[in-house]
């Protein structure tokens, strides 16, 4: 069974990638929705991770037969009332990571209260008809200084206490197993096989 993402993130596409050959479901093949620029850009103006999420699969699940999945996420810092949240990827007004990180430490000199965590919401639809969506969070401490050089984003100052580590110092399989994409990619590959089965 084939699922098309629709993503040009490349971090996300590794992630998503590298965890449905690690889960055990090898009828499942991940592959990028390959005409993704041939549509506007979905505008992710929704208030939640599932109202992008869902608004972005229904919007290009036009452009495949199979079924089409995407995904929103980010980060939510409770001492900044939920900040970035929906707007992680264009915090700042450049809207690379190094300035969305660079405005992150910035908003929280000062304060004691560094609970965070990470957030995504997969949908899945084919062809205009929203099929279901699929949950994972992650919860963390946000650290000044960054550390490590792997994942994206703001991986290198989320510190994960049970692995002592940042994500940025996990390598992609180790952030994979316990992060919000691995957990809502792996309810997604668990549905989708079971659908598959029951056919
Ligand atoms: P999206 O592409 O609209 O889902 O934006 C997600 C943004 O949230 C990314 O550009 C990152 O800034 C942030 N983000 C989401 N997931 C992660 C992650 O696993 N690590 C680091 N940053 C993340």
């Amino acid at each position: 069974m084939i699922l098309r993402c629709a993503s040009t993130n490349a971090g996300k596409i590794r992630e998503f990638r590298l965890a449905a050959t690690q889960s055990g479901f090898p009828e499942i093949d991940i592959q990028p929705l390959d005409n993704l620029n041939s549509l506007e850009p979905c505008i992710e103006d929704g208030g939640s991770f599932e109202a992008n999420a869902v608004k972005k699969a229904l919007y290009y699940s036009v452009l495949s037969e199979a079924p089409v999945f995407a995904d929103d996420s980010g980060l939510v810092v409770d001492a900044l009332e939920g900040a970035p949240g929906v707007r992680s990827a264009r915090y700042s007004a450049e809207g690379t990571d190094q300035a969305n990180n660079r405005l992150l430490i910035d908003n929280l000199r000062g304060r004691e209260e560094r609970a965070a965590r990470f957030s995504c919401v997969i949908a899945l639809a084919r062809q205009g008809v929203l099929l279901g969506t699929f949950h994972g969070a992650v919860e963390g401490l946000i650290v000044d200084d960054p550390r490590g050089e792997g994942g994206f984003g703001y991986d290198p100052h989320f510190y994960y206490p049970p692995c002592g580590a940042t994500f940025g110092e996990l390598d992609d399989n180790s952030k994979l197993t316990v992060s919000h994409r691995g957990q809502a990619l792996r309810a997604l590959l668990a549905f989708a096989a079971s659908t598959a089965r029951s056919r």
